[in-house]
């Protein structure tokens, strides 16, 4: 197979918060793997911009000590790494002091032809100081693209304040802000499925879908960032930015072209078109202790908490396409495996040729959309169940991951981080999530929010290991329906 990865400009990518956790798991790694893949130019230069008082052999130890510790996987030998570690520098700046940043300045490169990148891999708290400082002491060009993390914003108040604050200083098409589910290879590969081929678009509406679940399951507790997670809890946390993310991606309409904006408008228009949701079509849960492990409120350390570590809900998109199709949704820590899924279902052919036996179930095709673990996806069709005894049918899965047809080079993809990294630096906005995207989904959850707080909504317990509350499994039996099993 010829590789058709498009090469990156060279650049200058600033990481604000280099010594931090997601710099050292994630970030640095990540580029780390680009840079064993061939795909970082000659002259791409990392600098780790922080509080912590290093110099330049200190940074480049600590991450030679990430990438051993993180950077699984990454097909490179002893000499690459050394290379690698030749582009990086490092600077101590304080985002609210102005230490730091003239001598960070004097280490870009003033080159219109080297892209440069901020990264704000630091609180959101900071966002607003580093943007302000970076403008005030001339860091920033007409050009230059600032990356921003999650969370943005807890609520509608503070993601437009997060908004505005950026926005005095950067226009939106130099604003990345990140959401790592953008960047997975299936989450790409679903819009290639459904705009690619002349199968799926035809069949993805209220007239042929059932309902589309979404599932992302964790089996880790919240242990170690209990007092912030508590602050924050499932719908915060996971709802308003990856799921609905998916959703999106799922429900829009085809856009015009692949291009960041047309995109971007066809997701905001599914946000905005979301119905408020009923309280009943909601359950959120809390794990309790088992295994060996302590409950969510332990971990919290807050034995009164409300907050949730699991979420269930119905939700639907009020247009056209998807008029009276249900979308459930479901996130949760301490479950029974790892594992994200969109499931497709459709309804069952109108009318059956074919006897089926009392108690059978009438087979439907399902598409599964799997992110993690084992990205792919499966295609569940009707056949013949093979051999002589008359005409039973059962449903098979269809491999459409294609790793066969494609060759060792489809298994090679990049991580999420890595990919969108590579995004910011070829300056393609597409798997970003724009400013408007953003607060129209913190538009839609407050409301949910809100109501469990002037409720004082206690959130019902469940077994750790499990599949959430056993009122989650109601929400759908209720309506005839069935999750898929949580498995890795
Ligand atoms: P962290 O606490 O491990 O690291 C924070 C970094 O910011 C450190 O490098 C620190 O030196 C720097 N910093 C703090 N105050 C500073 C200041 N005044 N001036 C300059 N530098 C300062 O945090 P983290 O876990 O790496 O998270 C960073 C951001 O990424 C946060 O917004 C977090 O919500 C988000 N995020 C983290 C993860 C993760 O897995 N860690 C995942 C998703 C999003």
């Amino acid at each position: 197979m010829v590789s058709r990865v498009i090469p990156v400009d060279r650049f200058d990518l600033v990481i604000f918060g280099g010594t931090g956790d997601l710099a050292r798991r994630k970030i640095l790694p990540g580029l780390y793997r680009r840079f064993c893949a061939g795909q970082m130019p000659d002259g791409a230069r990392i600098i780790g911009a922080a509080r912590s008082d290093l110099d330049r052999g200190a940074f480049q130890d600590m991450v030679r000590d990430a990438i051993t510790e993180f950077g699984t996987g990454a097909p490179c030998e002893g000499a690459t790494l050394d290379d690698f570690l030749e582009t990086l520098d490092y600077m101590r700046v304080d985002a609210r002091g102005e230490d730091g940043w003239d001598a960070l300045k004097d280490m870009l490169r003033d080159d219109s032809d080297v892209v440069r990148a901020f990264y704000f891999s630091v609180g959101p708290g900071l966002f607003g100081d580093i943007a302000a400082r970076l403008q005030s002491h001339g860091l920033a060009t007409e050009d230059s693209r600032v990356v921003v993390e999650k969370p943005f914003g807890r609520d509608l108040g503070s993601a437009r304040a997060l908004n505005a604050d950026l926005a005095q200083h950067f226009r939106e098409d130099q604003i990345y802000r990140i959401d790592h589910y953008l960047g997975k290879e299936t989450v790409q590969n679903l819009m290639a499925v459904r705009f690619g081929n002349v199968l799926f678009e035809p069949l993805w509406n209220a007239q042929f879908v059932d309902h589309i679940q979404i599932t992302v399951a964790e089996t880790v507790s919240v242990e170690g960032r209990g007092a912030y997670y508590d602050k924050s809890g499932a719908m915060r946390d996971m709802v308003q930015n990856h799921l609905m993310q998916l959703l999106c991606l799922i429900a829009m309409e085809p856009p015009s072209r692949f291009d960041p904006d047309a995109v971007r408008d066809e997701k905001l228009k599914v946000i905005r078109a979301l119905a408020p949701v009923e309280p009943h079509h909601i359950v959120r849960g809390q794990y309790e202790a088992g295994g060996g492990v302590a409950s969510y409120r332990d971990h919290a350390e807050n034995p009164k908490s409300f907050t949730e570590s699991f979420i269930a809900l119905r939700c639907h998109i009020e247009n056209w396409r998807w008029a009276g199709v249900p979308f459930y949704l479901r996130t949760g820590k301490r479950m029974k495996a790892r594992m994200s899924e969109i499931t497709v279902v459709f309804k069952p052919t109108r009318h059956s040729i074919f006897d089926i036996g009392e108690g059978e179930d009438v087979h439907s095709n399902m598409l599964h959309i799997r992110l993690q673990p084992n990205e792919g996806m499966t295609l569940d069709v009707t056949i013949k169940e093979p051999g002589p005894g008359g005409m039973r049918l059962v449903t098979v899965p269809l491999d459409m991951t294609f790793s066969e047809a494609l060759g060792p080079e489809a298994e090679d993809v990049p991580d999420a981080y890595e990919r969108l990294i590579m995004d910011v630096i070829r300056g393609n906005q597409t798997l970003f999530m724009r400013g408007d995207e953003v607060e129209a989904a913190w538009a839609w959850t407050d409301p949910i929010i809100a109501g469990w707080e002037a409720r004082a909504d206690v959130p019902k317990p469940y077994e750790p290991g499990s599949s959430g509350p056993e009122d989650a499994l109601m929400l759908m039996h209720r309506d005839g329906r069935r999750w898929r099993e949580i498995k890795a």
